[in-house]
């Protein structure tokens, strides 16, 4: 390894989307956080066929969302386990449920993670890391 290696921030993991997630995650690059509605009324994080009216995916669209959801649960990661992450634990992964009804497997930031409770309104942020637009849930509501 050189030194310019050995220096070097390490990147932050890559994204791995398959072809359901495809348009949430380019809306999200283009700074948009949407769902996809179906015509029943029914949303979802991703194209699929409606669990409520039985539509196939080509029912849904995709439709801007309110970005504001409550913590379902969480947990805190203490160790990082990718090195992009080590100067940035403690961090914590939560299950937000949206306002709409999906929901989304996220982190939750500007609180201390001690702060973080199930139930606590968050709503969602989007930054960057990477190459790539990410969202996050902020507890500044
Ligand atoms: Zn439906």
């Amino acid at each position: 390894m050189s030194d310019k290696e050995t220096q070097a921030s390490p990147s932050p993991p890559r994204r791995v989307v398959p072809v359901e997630d495809q348009p949430f995650w380019d809306a999200l690059d283009a700074g948009n956080f949407v769902l996809a509605r179906c015509t029943c009324g029914a949303y979802y994080a991703r194209a699929q066929a409606c669990l409520r009216c039985g539509a196939d995916a080509q029912a849904l669209t995709w439709v801007p969302a309110s970005g504001r959801g409550t913590v379902r649960t969480f947990i805190v990661f203490d160790k990082p386990y990718h090195p992009y992450f080590k100067e940035r634990t403690p961090y914590v992964v939560a299950v937000v449920a949206l306002e709409e009804g999906p929901e989304i497997t996220t982190n939750i930031v500007d609180t201390d993670v001690t702060n973080v409770a199930i139930g606590m309104p968050v709503r969602i942020v989007i930054s960057t890391r990477g190459e790539h637009k990410i969202h996050q849930a902020s507890a500044r509501v």
